[in-house]
């Protein structure tokens, strides 16, 4: 079979890998679309230890059953996944909470991912669509799930209803935008996007409906937000976020560019903000992700753009140059 193999930093290739087997409990997936995350990219750029080179990147897929050595696993059906293979007995994965799993492995980092034809995976990780779903729609699950799991986190935190709240989402890649269409569908009462690129600025006014700021020319207003989400994770859009929020509010850390920095935590302190962490989603998020996304909430999709797999080294380099307008690149084997 054909895989998108991370060769070296800042390369990828299409090489021919053995077809996978299924092992005990898994299934093999021909894939039908896989979408191009921030985290391959981090890989791409050699920055993610845990990504060596040699490996096949890829953790956003749609896929149909090709084999199976599970019972009851009819070949063709369709499925999306859970990258994340928990233990299914420790304490989180029991209360539901298996993104906190201590003995997670994931799809594209600890086993081969779905930037190629085939890719075999745990039958507990499969995910069930609506066998009519788009894959370029199936294959949106996992980001929009991070953006409902961080939303869903925060709601819990805010003082007022979301209706009454003016929000801040600093980055518009697929996070950040799944995130402003959820809010918009939410009903929050103001929404603003900080986003550098500019062709991805003009696609959340159009799609999100939202204002826009290019963060090159102008800060967030100091205190003017109830609820900021940092899609992004810099040390610098942390900080903006922990300045553009209002005393009393909420700040959520999704994105995760730099792992250590400085923030201000007299701000935090004084002003008695709540800074809230979040990793990836749990499996309930990733049901209602697929539902969402196949009645809609997150339009018609024409944010995400379409390329085979073949043209997979170029999308690294388009995404890496601010080149597409496009939230998320979804690859077709
Ligand atoms: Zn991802
Ligand atoms: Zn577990």
């Amino acid at each position: 079979m054909k895989a998108l193999v991370y060769t070296a930093p800042e390369e990828m290739q299409l090489l021919e890998r053995p077809m996978p087997e299924p092992g005990p409990g898994e299934v093999v997936l021909k894939i039908e679309a896989v979408g191009i995350c921030g985290s391959d990219m981090h890989a791409w750029h050699g920055h993610d230890p845990r990504r060596k080179p040699g490996l096949v990147l890829g953790h956003e897929f749609a896929g149909a059953i090709e084999s199976s050595t599970v019972d009851g696993i009819t070949p063709g059906t369709r499925f999306t996944g859970n990258p994340l293979i928990t233990c299914g007995r420790c304490e989180y994965c029991v209360q539901g909470r298996n993104n906190l799993c201590a003995a997670r492995t994931m799809v594209g980092m600890t086993r081969p991912g779905a930037f190629a034809e085939y890719m075999s995976i745990p039958v507990t990780s499969l995910v069930a669509i609506p066998q009519e779903m788009p894959a370029r729609a199936a294959a949106l699950t996992e980001p929009v799930a991070t953006a409902w799991h961080a939303v869903n986190l925060s709601l819990r935190s805010l003082v007022r209803p979301l209706h009454e709240c003016r929000a801040l989402v600093i980055g518009g890649g697929a996070i950040g935008m799944s995130a402003a269409l959820l809010l918009r569908h939410l009903g929050v009462a103001d929404l603003a996007v900080s986003e550098r690129n500019p062709l991805r600025r003009q696609a959340l006014e159009k799609h999100a409906g939202c204002r826009t700021l290019d963060p090159a020319a102008e800060s967030p207003s100091d205190s003017a937000f109830d609820y900021v989400i940092d899609a992004v994770g810099a040390a610098a859009t942390r900080n903006q976020a922990l300045s553009a929020v209002k005393p009393g509010g909420v700040v959520m850390h999704v994105g995760l560019q730099d792992w250590a920095s400085e923030i201000d935590m007299r701000r935090l302190t004084l002003d008695e903000l709540t800074l809230l962490g979040t990793y990836t989603y749990t499996t309930a998020d990733l049901r209602a992700a697929v539902d969402g996304l196949h009645r809609g909430i997150f339009g018609d999709l024409s944010w995400v753009e379409e390329r085979p797999l073949e043209a997979g080294p170029d999308a690294f380099v388009d995404l890496d140059e601010g080149r597409s307008a496009a939230a998320k690149i979804v690859l077709k084997p």
